[in-house]
């Protein structure tokens, strides 16, 4: 089964953490619409597995779209693409754009999940962030959403926020744990060239918080969702009820996905490719059915792409699918180089699966790389 992202790309204003591809004008959503009606078309043979079972709208903000146009949209990808009757369709929004008649409609349209950008339940650091909505706004558009019904209800937040406290971060994840959702993806907040965060810290005024306070922040993030019936499952991806997310959980099984819009990728199994990511560039090339930029997948790509993917997974790594996929020898060349931090137990081998010891995951980027070949 594969899977289908869309990517809207607008926003209200821009967040000072945020590299996501998106532009803050208020015009030209019309002609966006026309053009990614055109890319369903253009687009539509690139899945080698047609079937498609998750449909996630991403940006940008999706919501900043009215429901009718995300009506469109998906009614006429449903058209298009043989999408399975029980298909996750999620849509992602902000707190300041959820109200209850746009909730009700969104599931009429047919979204069944909705993953909403809380992030901190402290209006201090919704202001640093220049998010757009406050605390209250954040909670009430949790309780909204399961008031009309949305049964499977993602959260986000971050932590390692400068000028946040223990205290405080103990207390976002207690108030997100007793809201209605059932998964939550927990981010530690990186500082990106190109973000206002990124041109703070290149002024030499805004940085990072120490290693030390980071490693902490992760420690209570398992600590405290774990007591409350959460399942780490990804590194950053914890559920409850066995709601984790089937269409993230696609890029890092090695699933095939195509992605419409500017800025989305798409991996067919063989090849990636990518749009612009830039509207005006992403219209024109669409206008004259340019296919999008991409390259071909090699094998120790592919055996580099298997390690860190499914190593950013509880599950892990399988030795049967492993040596099914890249051969007997890769997978004891794979223990040998895995070794060191088998032995300092960051990395764990039972009954023929390797996986991250959770504490040891925070520290993952480090070990991943002595796990690459580089031939
Ligand atoms: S975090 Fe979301 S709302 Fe904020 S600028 Fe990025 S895409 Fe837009």
């Amino acid at each position: 089964m594969s899977g289908i992202y869309i990517h809207i790309p607008f926003c209200k204003s821009k967040c000072y953490y945020c590299d996501f591809y998106s532009v803050t004008k208020s015009n030209g959503q019309e002609g966006f619409i026309k053009t990614l009606l055109g890319e369903l078309i253009f687009r539509k043979d690139y899945l080698t597995n047609k079937q498609v079972d998750t449909i996630y709208f991403g940006g940008g903000t999706p919501t900043i779209l009215s429901p009718g146009k995300l009506g469109v949209i998906l009614k006429r990808l449903k058209e298009l693409y043989e999408v399975d009757r029980g298909a996750e369709i999620t849509i992602e929004a902000n707190p300041d754009d959820i109200y209850r008649e746009g909730l009700d409609q969104y599931r009429e349209i047919g979204f069944n999940r909705i993953s909403i950008g809380t992030q901190s339940f402290f209006d201090e650091h919704l202001k640093l962030m220049n998010r757009r909505h406050d605390a209250a706004q954040a909670i009430e558009a949790v309780r909204m959403a399961d008031d009309c019904g949305f049964g499977n209800i993602s959260l986000d937040l971050i932590y390692g926020i400068p000028g946040m406290t223990a205290i405080q971060w103990e207390q976002n994840l207690e108030i997100a744990a007793g809201l209605p959702a059932d998964h939550i993806s927990a981010y530690h907040l990186t500082i990106e060239p190109g973000t206002r965060f990124g041109r703070l810290k290149k002024a030499g005024v805004f940085s990072e918080i120490p290693d030390e306070q980071s490693a902490e922040q992760y420690r209570m993030l398992l600590a405290i969702l774990g007591a409350t019936g959460f399942e780490q499952y990804e590194i950053s991806n914890f559920t409850r009820e066995g709601r984790y997310s089937r269409h993230n959980t696609k890029y890092w099984m090695g699933d095939s996905y195509l992605g419409l819009g500017p800025s989305a990728h798409s991996f067919n199994g063989t090849q990636r490719h990518w749009n612009p990511a830039s509207l005006t560039r992403y219209t024109d090339d669409i206008n004259i059915r340019k296919p999008p930029r991409g390259e071909t997948i090699t094998p120790v790509m592919h055996r580099n792409e298997y390690v860190m993917t499914r190593l950013r997974t509880s599950r892990g790594i399988d030795a049967v699918d492993f040596k099914a996929n890249f051969g007997e020898s890769a997978w004891y060349e794979l223990l040998f180089m895995a070794e060191k931090h088998l032995l300092k137990s960051h990395l764990i081998l039972e009954n023929g699966r390797i996986w991250f010891n959770k504490e040891a995951w925070f520290h993952s980027d480090g070990i991943l790389s002595d796990l690459f070949l580089i031939r």
